[in-house]
């Protein structure tokens, strides 16, 4: 992943930068830091809603949301939020998750388990990196946290277009809930602050978007047809094949243009499958 390699290492840099900057400065604002919201879940504790309240406010991040939490507003959240009361302050109240992410381009459900989710699974650096991409072509993205207990439900990760797992140790890979918000928030700034130079994107004009999560469904919808119509999958089920292209194509964080040459192939590729079906 030498892309990645690349986009860390100015990553690093531009953290020592940022570190003198305010989180309300305009050069970190127009980096996109208002357009990433924290989703928190049904949280149990109140100190947890604290704690992520100041983890968001220590990268630069604002926009808390709060889908029906057992017990808020609550003084231990406000003792745990220390210098972010303002965060906290301005946190939204919701009861409908789907509410919550209406709006948004990309979804990402954070979960402790790695296994038996059926979504793309994304490392947070991957997942900062979609963000950042999202964010750019000027959308909206949700980050959700589950309760402290079960995690995320299965409906609420139905609303998502992918999982983010920290990879901790796999005996005991759930994180606090505030600490995955910090760990996630972390990544986001390093992802934001990176900002695409044209220079690595070689061939691709300056300003060429990010493909948006409707592009790229619309891709997924092509590819599975165009699977079919070939004969990809020969008696066996789909979903394995499609999860792991899912995976490979949002890791490739495609653009615009790449998403219509993709599909251009595939239109071929079905026209001549239907040619051929007909003889
Ligand atoms: N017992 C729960 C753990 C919940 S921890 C379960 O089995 O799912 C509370 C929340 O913190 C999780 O829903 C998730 O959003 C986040 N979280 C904790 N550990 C995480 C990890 N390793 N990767 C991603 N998110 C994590």
């Amino acid at each position: 992943m030498q892309r990645t390699d690349r986009r860390r290492g100015r990553g690093a840099e531009f953290t020592i930068r940022a570190m003198s900057q305010d989180s309300n400065d305009k050069s970190v604002d127009e980096a996109g830091f208002g357009r990433v919201r924290m989703v928190l879940v049904g949280t149990q504790h109140p100190g947890n809603i604290g704690s992520s309240a100041r983890a968001l406010k220590t990268m630069g991040l604002s926009r808390l949301v709060l889908v029906a939490p057992e017990r808020f507003p609550h003084a231990e959240a406000e003792a745990l939020a220390a210098g972010a009361g303002d965060v906290l302050a301005s946190a939204r109240v919701l009861h409908d998750p789907a509410v919550a992410v209406a709006d948004c381009r990309l979804v990402l459900g954070c979960t402790a388990r790695d296994r038996r989710i059926a979504l793309p699974m994304l490392s947070p650096r991957e997942a900062a990196i979609q963000a950042a991409a999202t964010v750019r072509a000027g959308g909206e993205v949700a980050l959700l946290f589950g309760r402290e207990r079960t995690g995320l439900d299965n409906a609420e990760l139905q609303l998502c277009h992918a999982a983010v797992h920290i990879p901790a140790n796999p005996d005991y890979s759930s994180l606090n809930l505030a600490a995955a918000v910090q760990v996630l928030a972390y990544e986001l700034r390093l992802a934001l602050l990176d900002a695409p130079s044209t220079s690595e994107d070689e061939g691709e004009g300056p300003g060429e978007p990010s493909a948006t999560h409707a592009q790229i469904e619309g891709l997924f919808a092509q590819l599975g047809e165009t699977l079919d119509a070939i004969d990809f999958h020969k008696g066996r089920a789909p979903e394995s094949a499609m999860r792991k292209l899912r995976r490979l194509f949002l890791r490739a964080d495609l653009n615009e243009r790449e998403v219509r040459l993709l599909r251009g192939v595939l239109a071929d590729a079905q026209r001549m499958a239907s040619i051929a079906s007909r003889r």
